[in-house]
């Protein structure tokens, strides 16, 4: 029986890229096609400095950037650290389609690029240099890898299109997941990491199991945030995983969310979201903390929503 295609995915500035997907997706396309064309069109959007061209750079003011997609256990592809390309999500589908391998890091990914005809380009924004510029004159303002020593609030969703911090500075993954007409789950996300990084530092967005995980058995969930804490659990596998046992996605994105709640020391700029679907098309979306937005599009048309749930509700 054909399936009811959803599309789902992080922060409004995806509402228009959601919306100009859609169409194709309703009419049959396929969700691999639609999550990467939603990652294309916030990568292209130099508006957003948190996702690849305009991306904020790291310290030493390169901006590297961080993609993956997944279909299934055995067809996943990733790449980061890429300096010269700028579609990540792109890459990472050329690596799960055309190499034997899941991951590519930095100048090999580059350079498969090349091989691949894929266009370079600048990645670095002439706003998003500005931006550096400014963060250079108080350095130690911003690199969330780092327990920095200074506190800016974390991000929040505008819910038009834009995510505020007040210093100016931002992170937050585009990750979209997908059912399509026939059934077929799909997830991707992309990155540039977190502003004024640590130059080398890699977050969960690209990684496997942290930043995204799709099981056609079992459901899809990814999460954007504070790489650090989703990486230190693991947490779109655990929550895929924890549907196969029979979890609703509620329940594994409460479970998934608390267990970082517990686990780290949380400081006020910390924040995750994470988003599943289940095969049948079951979807729910919860967030650490206050300020976060999705984005989906189903039968009844796009719209930003608001999380199903909040587990710290009091904090803003
Ligand atoms: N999770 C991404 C990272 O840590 C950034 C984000 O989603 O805000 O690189």
């Amino acid at each position: 029986m054909a399936a009811s295609p959803k599309l789902v995915s992080t922060w409004s500035f995806a509402e228009r890229p959601c919306a100009e997907a859609w169409p194709a997706l309703r009419d049959g396309g396929s969700g691999l096609d639609a999550v990467e064309a939603v990652c294309r069109a916030v990568e292209d959007d130099p508006g957003v400095d948190s996702v690849g061209f305009g991306g904020l750079p790291d310290r030493d003011g390169a901006v590297t950037l961080d993609g993956c997609v997944m279909l299934d256990p055995c067809r996943c592809g990733s790449v980061c650290a890429v300096e010269r390309h700028p579609y990540p999500v792109s890459l990472a589908r050329l690596v799960m389609e055309r190499t034997p391998h899941v991951m590519l890091a930095g100048p090999g990914a580059d350079r498969f690029a090349d091989e691949q005809g894929l266009a370079e380009a600048a990645l670095c924004s002439e706003e998003a240099r500005a931006k550096w510029l400014r963060w250079k004159q108080r350095p130690h303002d911003v690199d969330q890898s780092r327990d920095a020593g200074y506190v800016p609030r974390r991000p929040v969703d505008s819910g038009t299109g834009g995510v505020l911090y007040p210093d100016g500075s931002g992170h937050d993954t585009v990750c979209a997941l997908s059912l399509d007409r026939s059934g077929t789950l799909a997830g991707a996300c992309s990155t540039s990491g977190t502003p004024y990084k640590t130059p080398g530092r890699v977050g969960d967005a690209p990684i496997i199991g942290h930043g995204l995980y799709v099981d056609p058995e079992a459901g899809a969930a990814t999460a954007t945030g504070t790489g650090e804490l989703v990486m230190g659990l693991c947490s779109s596998f655990h929550v895929v995983e924890q549907m196969r046992c029979g979890a609703s996605p509620r329940d594994a994105v409460l479970t998934a969310l608390r267990r970082i709640r517990d686990a780290f020391d949380l400081r006020p700029v910390h924040q995750v979201a994470i988003i599943a679907m289940t095969p049948g098309g079951e979807r729910f979306a919860a967030a650490l903390r206050p300020g976060y937005k999705s984005v989906v599009s189903d039968e009844s048309g796009t719209r930003v929503e608001e999380p199903d749930e909040v587990v710290i509700p009091g904090e803003r």
